[in-house]
């Protein structure tokens, strides 16, 4: 791919922009040689204003989504894309969120360029493990494990029961819930079918990918193991 496209299309810039960056002398090799757009260079060697560019398609980031920011491009308040460089909201091939936290959920969230990878996490057949913990309004009962267990727990409006569900009881209002599927609100539609709401939720793993100790509002690209943890 050309240098112009390629550096275009990592959202720094329209490709009039980067032909000026390249015009002003902006981008360079690692050692400070000035680069021309027709030139053959990797795109690790690569640097703009003497800083390494992006990583290039095939980019896996994870964020501490905190509470109070949606998972939409566009919305009134304030969004996920947000929390990153402006440039990763315009890249090419688009970054995309794995899957979707609500707003008043916080918690480990991943994006990806990459299609085919989004599709494996987010697969049911993948039945890669989503790790939420949970603080509730009211003491549990005692029979949700059984019941998050069985396979057969049919939420309102839904016709296929959920899968089986592991819940570990953290406390009297405190449970750590792990499922396979992703449906809407799904956590907090499984406690109201037990009677009980769920004050606060975060999602602290996607299978034994954890938060890792990144802030709320952190994040950080993954590399090949910590893809390799997802599944
Ligand atoms: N389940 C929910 O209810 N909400 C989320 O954000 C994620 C899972």
């Amino acid at each position: 791919m050309k240098l112009v496209k390629l550096i275009a299309n990592l959202g720094y810039g329209s490709r009039k922009d980067v032909a000026w960056m390249f015009r002003e002398g902006r981008i360079t090799d690692v050692d400070g040689e000035v680069l021309y757009a027709d030139d053959k260079v990797e795109h690790a060697c690569i640097r703009l204003d003497g800083e390494p560019l992006d990583p290039p398609p095939g980019l896996a980031l994870m964020m501490h989504k905190p509470l109070g920011v949606t998972c939409s491009r566009k919305d009134p308040g304030r969004v996920v894309y947000d929390l990153l460089p402006p440039r990763y909201r315009v890249r090419d091939p688009a970054l995309s969120t794995v899957g979707r936290l609500d707003r008043d959920t916080s918690g480990l969230l991943l994006f990806t360029d990459d299609g085919a990878l989004l599709h494996r996490i987010i697969s049911p057949k993948a039945e890669v493990t989503k790790v939420y913990e949970a603080t509730l309004a009211e003491d549990l009962r005692g029979d949700e494990a059984a019941l998050f267990a069985s396979g057969t727990l049919l939420l309102e409006s839904e016709t296929t029961p959920l899968a089986p569900a592991a819940l570990e009881v953290l406390g009297p209002r405190h449970a750590r819930l792990t499922v396979t599927e992703g449906r809407y609100h799904q956590v907090r539609r499984m406690f109201a079918a037990t009677g009980n709401r769920v004050e606060t939720l975060e999602r602290v793993a996607i299978g034994t990918l954890g938060l890792d100790g990144l802030a709320p509002g952190a994040w950080r690209a993954l590399d090949a193991d910590d893809v390799a943890r997802i599944f």
